[in-house]
């Protein structure tokens, strides 16, 4: 097994880059703090799985099919990863690739609604091009991962560069658990989100919320930002919805994904996107890979992936080496409890309130039930490499009368469930092998799906 020590050396030796910056030792104790200059910083255990854990603590406060979340093998790796994610370089001039690219944005008008046939036109290298000087101008090195290599401690002190990132659906479960493991490591953090699911309290402090629609905002905040990456999340979630209006899944999760990308394009922006494993790959046989079949049963396994093609020919196309993550069924704190995914939060919020908690099918229905901690871990493991599809699960599969009796153990309840019939589509057993980012990223689930939940329920009982 390959384990990717963390790109997190500085290029250049540190009292050069001291010089460059003009920082003093005090300024650098600091910096984290800030928002974001252009420096380099040391953040001691801020950048690996635990820091999206621990930023979980606090805020608040989910009947159930489990029917939430669904591969084309990796499309393309290289070594020399996306270093215009580096972060801060010496000059601002060197910050803002949009500047260099004015006169030419000028005569670009906005492709999506015109677009032909794919032809690689000289003015689109731009933004790779630029990306690339800006590499060798300033020696960047890709997002530093957030996650420990398995062999211990030997990365926890770490010099790490900040980025200006966007995070679409940043009011979310998921996403606003990313901006706060960005904020931890002292990025630059903006927000897309119109704020149709998500909530502007999940939005922490220090991050600049865009009330927005990335279909037609994305430009505006793109510009405002100037983001080195893009972690894209923001989605028609619902598996129902989706299947009742499969022209607005559509619509959000791949026009929306495609303004994303032209913003992305035109920026020079690494674009880091959440997909789904389990609405992608149908029923599985066993822990599915990424090149496992991909049978999505609703519009919105088809919608997800959709969005997955047009990351990877982006990159194709443009550069950029985006990337797409595959997640499994994400559960933790903030999770939606009236949503139609989240049976972790649903069942948990039934016990508080004192109700009963239902159960479709005879519960031997399985999932790959991933912390959100970790699916964080990964998400910024990914900024720094370069194009490929990422499974983000467990490996092991946990039926739902399994999930119910964990849950009673933690939350101290016990309740007899209801059983309901079987929805019509659910599958059977869904669950994602995570091996190929493990290889990849470094990174593993770290988080047990006990200690997991327990950190749920202590969010949603408000112990
Ligand atoms: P969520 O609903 O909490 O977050 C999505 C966010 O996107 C919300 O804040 C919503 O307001 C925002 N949004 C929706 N449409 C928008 C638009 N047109 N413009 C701007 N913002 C918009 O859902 P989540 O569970 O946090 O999911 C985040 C991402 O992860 C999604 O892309 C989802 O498909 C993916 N995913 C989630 C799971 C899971 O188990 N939760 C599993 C697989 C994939």
């Amino acid at each position: 097994m390959e384990l990717r020590p963390f790109p997190l050396d500085p290029v250049r030796g540190r009292a050069a880059l001291q010089r460059d910056l003009r920082i003093d030792e005090h300024e650098e104790g600091s910096v984290g703090q800030e928002a974001a200059g252009c420096h380099e910083v040391e953040l001691e255990d801020t950048v690996d799985a635990e820091v999206a854990g621990d930023a979980l603590v606090g805020e608040r406060r989910v009947d159930v099919p489990v029917a939430d979340d669904v591969p084309s093998v990796a499309e393309r790796r290289s070594d020399h990863t996306v270093d215009e994610l580096g972060a801060r370089g010496r000059e601002q001039r060197s910050l803002r690739p949009a500047a260099h690219l004015e006169p030419v944005q000028q005569e670009t008008p906005d492709l999506l609604p015109q677009r032909r046939p794919a032809r690689l036109a000289r003015r689109h290298d731009l933004p790779a091009l630029l990306a690339q000087r800006l590499r060798e101008e300033l020696g960047l090195r890709g997002l530093p991962g957030p996650v420990q290599t398995f062999e211990g401690d030997e990365h926890r002190r770490r010099t790490i560069r900040r980025v200006r990132a966007v995070v679409t659906g940043g009011a979310g479960f998921i996403g606003s658990h990313v901006v706060e493991a960005l904020l931890a490591r002292g990025d630059e953090v903006h927000v897309l989100d119109d704020l149709s699911a998500g909530k502007r309290e999940n939005v922490p402090d220090g991050a600049r919320l865009h009330e927005g629609d990335i279909r037609e905002d994305a430009e505006r905040v793109f510009s405002e930002g100037r983001p080195e990456v893009c972690f894209h999340l923001a989605a028609q979630v619902d598996v129902r919805v989706s299947v009742e209006r499969p022209d607005h899944d559509a619509n959000v999760n791949v026009i929306g994904t495609l303004h994303v990308l032209e913003a992305a394009r035109r920026h020079g922006t690494k674009v880091v996107f959440s997909s789904t494993g389990g609405a992608i790959y149908g029923e599985c046989e066993g822990p599915a890979r990424e090149d496992h079949p991909r049978r999505p049963l609703a519009p919105y396994g088809v919608s997800k992936l959709a969005g997955e093609e047009y990351i990877a020919a982006y990159s194709r196309l443009y550069g950029g080496g985006h990337v797409s993550l595959r997640y499994g069924n994400v559960f933790g704190p903030r999770q939606d409890p009236h949503g139609e995914a989240g049976v972790v939060a649903i069942f948990m919020s039934r016990l508080r309130d004192g109700e009963t908690p239902r159960i479709f099918g005879d519960g031997t229905q399985t999932r790959d039930y991933v912390f959100v901690g970790d699916v964080v871990a990964a998400t910024l493991a990914a900024a720094a490499h370069e194009g490929a599809v990422f499974n983000v699960g467990t490996g092991s599969e946990t039926s739902v009368l399994d999930l119910y009796e964990r849950i009673q153990r933690v939350a101290g309840i016990e309740r007899e469930p209801e059983f309901a019939d079987a929805r019509p589509g659910e599958l059977r057993r869904s669950v994602l092998d995570p091996s190929l980012a493990q290889r990849e990223l470094g990174w593993k689930a770290k988080r047990s799906l006990d200690e997991g939940l327990a950190e749920t329920w202590a969010w949603i009982s408000g112990d």
